[in-house]
């Protein structure tokens, strides 16, 4: 996986910078959060499926992705699902010295929307007004700057898998009028919210659809759109750090001082009529109108040397 980041080089070579790459990735602790328990499961789904065990689901599908990648550090904060306070999933991914935290959800709506209907001869509720993902951020966090800059690079990843967020959080009612902060992207600030403001690391609540639709509810059942959940999640992470690095002082540096390539990319581009002078430009990130955070990718062509990313351009 790492070696399709890389530009160029020997087989040898690419073998070396696998290796550091995997060797940074393993270092880098990662918290998931698995939302509610077994005794509290949250929202209850259009055919009565409590929210706690697509979040388990999930959870526990990224945690085995991640591992499989090389994130040999990632773990579940409450997987047993026993009953944990707020402030004791803070403290658990604070004492561990998280470098990401991210908390799975699944969504439901405002009461007023939902509608009773029959499913297995039981009576159920249900609301198809609404569809879709959201990610929350708290602008309290120690290092909200960090948090938003993950959660936009999640928002990029999903919206270019083809999922959509949802608005709804956004309405003018009692319990949502949340702030939309990025309304092609999904992501709100609520700064209030215990696990994202507390810990010590960038932080994500991230609802991955809305269970009490019946469609969304089939999707978020099946295997194949919860693997392009869980991996869109780790390719934002991979971008994150490769990017952005640790936020622990024992490990302030980025993946691209395990890697030969700079963060940033030289391009030529022609600066005068006759094209005798050229200048070198350089691009932190990818300049695509949607911030997805990644390296532009080096062309040698002058004509599509735009600072767009591998996946943008
Ligand atoms: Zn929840």
């Amino acid at each position: 996986m790492i070696h399709s980041l890389i530009a160029s080089g020997s087989s040898s070579h690419k073998i070396k910078e696998g290796n550091a790459a995997d060797l940074y990735k393993s270092k880098i602790i990662i918290a998931i959060d698995i939302g509610h328990s077994k005794n509290k499961p949250g929202a209850t789904s259009s055919k009565g499926i409590s929210e706690y065990y697509f979040n388990f689901n999930i959870g526990k599908l990224l945690l085995n992705k991640l591992l499989a990648e090389g994130y040999t550090n990632a773990f579940i904060v409450n997987y047993q699902g026993d009953d944990i306070s707020l402030k004791d999933r803070v403290n658990v991914a604070n004492n561990k010295k998280a470098d990401l935290f991210i908390s799975i959800h699944h969504d439901s709506v405002q009461p007023k929307y939902l509608i009773s209907w029959r499913h297995n001869k039981k009576q159920k509720f249900y609301c198809d007004l609404f569809s879709g993902y959201s990610i929350f951020y708290s602008n309290k966090n120690i290092v909200a700057n960090k948090s938003l800059m993950f959660a936009k690079i999640l928002g990029s990843k999903l919206t270019r898998n083809k999922l959509t967020p949802s608005l709804h959080h956004a309405e003018k009612l009692n319990g949502e009028s949340r702030d939309l902060v990025n309304k092609p992207l999904g992501i709100y600030r609520v700064d209030d919210f215990g696990v994202i403001k507390s810990t010590k690391m960038p932080a994500v609540i991230f609802e991955c659809g809305i269970i009490v639709n019946r469609n969304e509810e089939l999707l978020l059942s099946n295997h194949a759109y919860k693997a392009i959940i869980a991996t869109s999640i780790i390719n934002s992470i991979n971008v994150f750090f490769r990017n952005y690095g640790h936020t622990r002082n024992s490990l302030q540096h980025s993946l691209s001082q395990c890697l030969p390539l700079p963060l940033t990319t030289p391009q030529t581009a022609s600066t005068s009529a006759n094209h005798s002078q050229t200048a070198t430009v350089y691009h932190q990130s990818c300049t695509s109108a949607a911030p997805c955070g990644q390296r532009p990718y080096q062309r040698r062509s002058l004509t599509t040397l735009r600072g767009l990313c591998r996946s943008c351009a």
